[in-house]
């Protein structure tokens, strides 16, 4: 199959749109190319306001020792570097309390060198982490978490908007794949990114149907979509009977298969995966089946798609939050 398919980042420009039905050729919506054109962009933003004695800055505060989120957090603080960002890691240990970090946090909003505050989750239980995140400033609230920010976004304002379905609206338009006027699905209605995508995809004038666990006949919604939003956090719940031929398909699920027999259903005679879970003894699927990707006009892959966006649009909001901050005209991701 993947003889057939067509990776793309950026449209060569001069294109105006792409066609979403191209059901015999599925186009591979390459989020790692545009998540660096994003970066470009942003390292360009970062140089000019260094010409005028700025320095965006990101604080990021890791509790605990939680293996995934040293990950994330250290590729976060690695980009920065390489876009001339400035950052500082804060990493209390597994035991500070709510209003400890709550004081944290308020330093953090009083420092003028930093202009956004990413506050790594899960936090540990024991603290508080619905009251830590109203307590960061909407204007540092860089993952756009902040009841403000939701507010902003729902009432069309200026503001800092959540990194995943901010990243999703980038692939569709740098893709120059249409959203007005299409049927829009999205599944998940979270506060991180099922509701916001919906917003957002509201926004661009598309006609938006969200669905949850309580939603009625899921397959006959999901096969009215011209664009499906799949971040429900299941394994190939997505099959190609819940999906239009043609549609454009963005996968945000990240979920980790450690069954070999597992493997063997979504990914079978894939040499790729098979030589990944072997070495690593886990590979990563999305919540779309590989069956129904092969259908779609478009999709985005897991690895490799919405999720490569997702520290580039963090950037983004960072260089956003510091001219938002002093007063500097904004433009687009
Ligand atoms: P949540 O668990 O917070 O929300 C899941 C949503 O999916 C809920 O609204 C739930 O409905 C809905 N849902 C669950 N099962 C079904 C079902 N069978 N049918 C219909 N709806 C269902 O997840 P998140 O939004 O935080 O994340 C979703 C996925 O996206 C996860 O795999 C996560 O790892 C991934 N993710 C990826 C990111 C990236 O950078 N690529 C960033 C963030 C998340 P209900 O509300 O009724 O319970």
């Amino acid at each position: 199959m993947l003889s057939q398919l067509h990776r793309i980042g950026i449209m060569p420009s001069g294109r105006d749109t792409m066609s979403t039905d191209m059901t015999n050729h599925p186009h591979v919506l390459d989020g790692v190319a545009i998540a660096s054109e994003i970066k470009a962009e942003v390292g360009r933003e970062v140089a000019a306001l260094s010409a005028k004695g700025i320095t965006p800055g990101l604080a990021v505060i890791l509790v605990g020792n939680v293996a995934a989120s040293e990950i994330y957090v250290r590729s976060k603080v690695k980009t920065c570097g390489e876009l001339g960002i400035f950052s500082e890691m804060l990493t209390p240990p597994e035991s500070i309390t709510t209003e400890e970090m709550l004081d944290l946090v308020a330093k953090l909003n009083a420092r003028d060198d930093i202009d956004g505050i990413l506050i790594q989750l899960p936090l540990p239980k024991h603290v508080d982490t619905k009251r830590l995140l109203e307590a960061v400033s909407p204007d540092k609230d860089v993952d756009g978490f902040h009841p403000v920010n939701a507010g902003r976004l729902q009432s069309g304002q200026p503001g800092l908007a959540p990194c995943t379905p901010a990243g999703i609206i980038e692939i569709l338009k740098r893709s120059k794949l249409p959203i007005a006027g299409q049927n829009a699905v999205v599944l998940g209605r979270s506060d991180i990114v099922g509701k916001p995508a919906a917003l957002m995809l509201l926004n661009e004038s598309a006609t938006v149907t969200v669905c949850h666990s309580k939603t009625r006949d899921l397959p006959a919604v999901t096969r009215n979509a011209d664009i499906l939003v799949a971040a429900i956090g299941r394994p190939g719940y997505v099959t190609a009977e819940m999906v239009r031929p043609g549609a454009v398909l963005i996968d945000v699920g990240i979920n980790r298969l450690t069954d070999a027999a597992d493997v063997e259903r979504f990914f079978a005679g894939d040499a790729a995966r098979a030589a990944t879970f072997a070495k690593r003894g886990s590979v990563i699927v999305g919540d779309v089946h590989p069956a129904a990707f092969a259908i779609s006009g478009a999709y985005t892959p897991v690895p490799g798609g919405v999720g490569a966006l997702t520290i580039a649009m963090l950037m983004h909001n960072t260089v956003k939050a510091a001219k938002l901050r002093r007063g500097i005209p904004v433009g687009r991701a």
